[in-house]
């Protein structure tokens, strides 16, 4: 089943990427295994997956811990302050910092722990109450605060979209996303690059992909429903 799972979602990555002319290696899919055993991420490892996401620090570092062969893993999911210290050094990418605050804390621990943490600024572009980011206008005064950290790297934007029904409904903020990073891009702002755009879920990564997504987060379309109630 996962197998089969990951390949169809590979195949509508290439797929996207042919409707647009873009190269399938500038996309990075994050395999979301947040709720899921540790031997449905062996048996993707198995099948050469290597980047793996998960929204809590705890089970992050669980996995992190316990996983057989040494994988990259993506923090993806809102990140406590308190608890920045706990994942500073083993997740390879924060994909959800939306405050000087949480950043300074970043930067205090990995100058602790002498590492260098790379980091995206989570956006809400379709300005939800429900969701954690920054709205649009806000997201160039943080971007150059935290290029001032020494050991944080900003490597571009994030966001989660709505859930829509059709994903054709997200294009505008996709849209919107890319254009902002093109607009920090031009400001060429030191220690700060905009190689990556983390947008796009099951429902809408194909069009994520068409607006220029660069990372992709899939849970549902390759490991199934998940059950919170485990
Ligand atoms: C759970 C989650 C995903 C994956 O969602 P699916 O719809 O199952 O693909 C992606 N990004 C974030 C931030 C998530 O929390």
């Amino acid at each position: 089943m996962l197998k089969e799972n990951l390949l169809s979602v590979k195949n509508k990555i290439e797929t996207a990427c042919k409707k647009t002319g873009r190269n399938v290696d500038e996309i990075t899919l994050i395999a979301v295994s947040k709720t899921k055993p540790l031997s449905d991420i062996e048996e993707l490892i198995a099948y050469g997956t290597m980047e793996f996401g998960e929204n809590k620090v705890q089970e992050l570092v669980d996995k992190y811990e316990n996983v057989s062969t040494p994988v990259n893993w993506h923090l993806i999911g809102h990140l406590q302050t308190n608890k920045v210290k706990y994942i500073v050094d083993k997740a390879c990418l924060i994909h959800s910092v939306d405050s000087l605050k949480l950043a300074k804390e970043i930067e205090k621990e990995a100058v602790k722990k002498n590492v260098i943490a790379n980091i995206l600024v989570q956006v809400n572009v379709a300005n939800e109450d429900s969701k954690f980011g920054l709205e649009s206008g806000e997201v160039f005064d943080l971007v150059e605060s935290i290029s001032k950290l020494s050991n944080i790297k900003i490597k571009g934007l994030m966001t989660i979209a709505p859930f829509v029904e059709n994903p054709e409904g997200n294009r505008g903020y996709f849209r919107q996303l890319k254009q902002l990073s093109l607009d920090i891009k031009s400001k060429n702002i030191d220690n700060v690059d905009m190689s990556i755009l983390s947008m796009g879920m099951t429902n809408d990564y194909e069009v994520a992909i068409e607006e220029g997504a660069t990372m992709v987060r899939v849970g549902t379309g390759i490991f199934g429903e998940r059950n919170y109630n485990l």
